[in-house]
């Protein structure tokens, strides 16, 4: 009997369960580009034509595999537009008797296929999606019972299961964690690798045509596309990554530089998201160059802990509590995001080039996405959700699973704490230890009032300010809130004033908008 498997855009592993589960002879692949999945949220166009260019791709490669592929374009005139509707149509134009998919890694996706059973009168059999290191019980039974979620206890379980950089039972070199060395400030002379650029073939020409005439409004240029789409080109761009980032990675992972997009980062999850290298392949291959000699320990382990301790913590906190995460929001945070999120007009300095280069590459390095984009969000009490949609659409690597916790949880605090201790609220200092953006910016980072003092500095205390009531019990905020009790009534009004009147003059935005 013949079997339908459809193949979702992250889903493009040769190992896939829902193909390793079936039978060359008897089995029709379905890979569909659908309006529905590119029009939720305004993606960026290098991201559409990351997907679909890698999509395509991956259906030639399997066709050469010898499997029998039935690919439906964006620009089919039959195409129905949603996942639905094209697996409706393949039943029938291929007289399929049963569909087998590997589970999807979105909520909202799985809800729909586990309807298709109904919808379509056909047998679904939806197979476990082992390319991941912890399973989602396995979250669930560790988070069980937990008064607090912490990472790095989740983390160390992972080491324990993985045996990546153990020496026995304990973690190599004495501690679990180095991320103390990993804080270093920029140094002026510091040289970046250049990301390695691929090339665009006939097939990604032919995606960026399409997505230049189909997604005429979106964020990003079409042309100056330089991301791989294969998983060869995958494993080139890891093996660049392991000569020349890796060693200084974890010293400066958390350092921001003005002009400088990519800095000693990997620039691979977009490569690992979409199943094209696998978190264990990735984490083996770094455990040998620190073993080899080639990496310090504190890169190999800072590397290592942001994939299987972060990625698969923030995968088990997002299947734990949907679908009721998306719709939270602990601080009642309600503005909406200001336009220049989409369009990078600003004069802060610091939010002018995160935005800017994620506009240009749909990429952002972790510490601008957490301390620039999302600390204003946070300060300004953008509405959680708006912040989501914005993160989901102009990054590369954004899938809603691993994308939501960052945002909703991480860096707004939307979940209360269930991921992080904290708000990841701050003012300009840490901006200015961590990045040279504040020397040519047109405020002046000492200053808290005035009409050149840097924004975040008066945000950051009307943030605490109108949060007290939430946030005065966490120990963590003990000392900020200290300061803000001792300040005179004066300053604190002026620091008010000084706040409430940036924030009256900020622009609004709907993600619609930008459709
Ligand atoms: P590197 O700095 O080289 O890090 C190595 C790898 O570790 C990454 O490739 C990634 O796979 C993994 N990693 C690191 N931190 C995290 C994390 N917090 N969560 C999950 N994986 C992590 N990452 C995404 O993959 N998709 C997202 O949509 C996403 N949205 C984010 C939103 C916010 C608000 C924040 C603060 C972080 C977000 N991250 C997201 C995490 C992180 O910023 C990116 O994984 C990283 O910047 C990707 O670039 P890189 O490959 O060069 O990373
Ligand atoms: Fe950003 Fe303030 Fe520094 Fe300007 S001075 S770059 S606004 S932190």
């Amino acid at each position: 009997s013949k079997t339908l498997i459809p193949i979702f855009a992250d889903q493009l592993s040769h190992g896939l369960s829902s193909l390793a589960a079936s039978d060359q002879e008897n089995a029709v692949v379905l890979m569909m580009e659908v309006a529905a999945e590119a029009k939720s949220v305004p993606h960026h166009r290098t991201k559409l034509i990351f997907l679909f260019s890698a999509m395509r791709h991956f259906a030639k490669e399997l066709r050469e595999a010898g499997w029998t592929v039935d690919y439906v374009e964006m620009t089919d005139p039959e195409n129905t537009g949603d996942f639905t509707g094209e697996v409706r149509r393949a039943v029938k134009r291929h007289g399929t008797e049963m569909v087998r998919v590997c589970e999807p890694s979105v909520y909202r996706v799985l809800e729909l296929v586990k309807g298709w059973e109904a919808a379509l009168d056909l047998p679904v059999s939806i197979t476990f999606d082992d390319r991941f290191i912890a399973t989602k019980e396995e979250f669930a039974s560790w988070a069980d019972g937990r008064k607090q979620f912490r990472m790095e206890y989740f983390y160390r379980d992972m080491r324990r299961k993985t045996n990546l950089l153990m020496d026995g039972d304990k973690p190599e070199g004495g501690k679990w964690n180095y991320d103390k060395e990993n804080r270093k400030p920029p140094k002026s002379d510091l040289k970046f690798p250049e990301p390695l650029r691929f090339q665009p073939d006939a097939i990604t020409q032919d995606v960026i045509e399409m997505v230049k005439t189909s997604f005429a409004s979106r964020m990003g240029s079409a042309d100056g596309f330089f991301w791989a789409v294969t998983r060869d080109g995958a494993l080139e761009a890891l093996d660049y990554f392991l000569d020349y980032g890796l060693e200084r990675f974890g010293d400066y992972q958390d350092a921001m530089v003005g002009g400088e997009s990519f800095l000693f980062h990997s620039l691979l999850s977009p490569y690992l998201n979409v199943g094209l290298l696998g978190p264990l392949e990735i984490c083996r291959a770094v455990e040998t160059r620190y073993l080899a000699g080639d990496a310090p320990l504190n890169a190999a382990e800072g590397y290592i802990r942001q994939i299987i301790g972060w990625r698969e913590y923030v995968r088990g906190i997002y299947w734990l509590d949907m679908p009721d995460y998306i719709d939270r929001n602990h601080l009642n945070a309600t503005r909406p995001l200001p336009d220049f999120y989409w369009t990078g007009e600003t004069d802060l300095n610091c939010l002018s080039q995160s935005i800017g280069q994620t506009i240009e590459h749909a990429y952002a390095h972790h510490i601008q996405r957490l301390m620039i984009t999302g600390n204003f969000a946070l300060l300004i009490g953008a509405d959680p959700f708006a912040v989501h949609e914005w993160y989901l659409a102009v990054y590369l690597d954004a899938f809603e699973w691993v994308e939501l916790p960052n945002t909703l949880g991480m860096s707004q605090f939307g979940d209360g704490g269930m991921l992080g201790s904290k708000p990841y609220a701050s003012s300009g200092a840490y901006i200015n230890r961590m990045s040279d953006y504040c020397g040519s910016c047109k405020y002046d980072v000492k200053k808290r009032v005035g009409e050149d003092a840097c924004p975040f500095n008066a945000l950051y205390w009307h943030f605490l300010d109108r949060n007290a009531d939430t946030l005065r019990g966490n120990n963590r905020l003990a000392m900020p809130y200290r300061n803000l009790e001792k300040m005179e009534d004066d300053v604190r009004h002026e620091l008010m004033d000084q706040a409430d009147s940036f924030l009256n003059g900020l622009s609004t935005s709907k993600s619609e908008d930008y459709l």
